[in-house]
């Protein structure tokens, strides 16, 4: 009897969990959380494994430029072979997000899964050039509702651009670093930024990125 209660309460959890995933808002998200959880887990995961990330059995020595390509090439051949198997999601970009290029900033870590809806531009130093900004007003026609401009903390670009003696060996980097905030209200003043900015379709944030904790921080 108590054998049959058991087996009964199975089968009600085996069904009743499928449609709570399914079929209910809570369930919707419960698999929204645990896919990012999962995504995450799967970067511990392979945190750690020092043999796939450039470094031969820890000995600086060992690693050329022909290995580190090599151990790149590799490392596309298995990621193109996951992505023909499972092809990517449809994109629709709504976000447009300039981030330096430090490594320690991982826009997926940064906002969930960047796939769908984000453009994604890294330059230098959170940089602006005349190239970027068109680009994003080529991203604000196609779609996109909020372009996120950050800069972030501990930033190497920053550095240079703040020490004498690196400014004279990084001229073209120093400068557009300080010369970033005009770049941002020239952006700001297109006509097609500033016109869609005034009736309401489209906004631009200012945010600092917290680098250890990738934190977004208004400025
Ligand atoms: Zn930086």
């Amino acid at each position: 009897m108590q054998l049959g209660i058991k087996v009964l309460c199975a089968a009600a959890t085996l069904v009743a969990l499928p449609c709570f995933l399914a079929f209910t808002d809570p369930g919707h998200k419960a698999q929204f959380v645990l896919g990012g959880a999962m995504i995450n887990a799967g970067y511990r995961l392979q945190d750690h494994h020092d043999e796939y990330d450039f470094h031969d059995g820890h000995d600086e020595h060992h690693i050329t430029p022909e290995s580190v390509w090599q151990e790149m090439l590799q490392q596309n051949r298995m990621a193109a072979s996951v992505r023909s198997t499972f092809p990517r999601t449809p994109r629709h970009p709504l976000v447009a997000m300039v981030v330096c290029m430090d490594a320690r900033i991982d826009t997926n870590e940064l906002t969930g899964d960047t796939r769908k809806y984000y453009y994604v531009v890294r330059t230098a130093g959170s940089v602006l050039s005349e190239r970027e900004m068109e680009m994003l007003e080529l991203a604000v026609d196609n779609g996109v509702k909020v372009i996120v401009l950050t800069t972030h903390t501990d930033c190497a670009a920053e550095r240079v651009a703040n020490s004498d003696e690196l400014r004279s060996r990084y001229p073209a980097l120093s400068q557009a670093v300080h010369e970033r905030g005009i770049r941002i209200r020239e952006l700001l003043a297109r006509p097609a930024i500033a016109s869609r900015i005034r009736d309401g379709s489209l906004a631009v944030k200012l945010m600092d990125i917290d680098t250890a904790t990738e934190r977004l921080v208004p400025k």
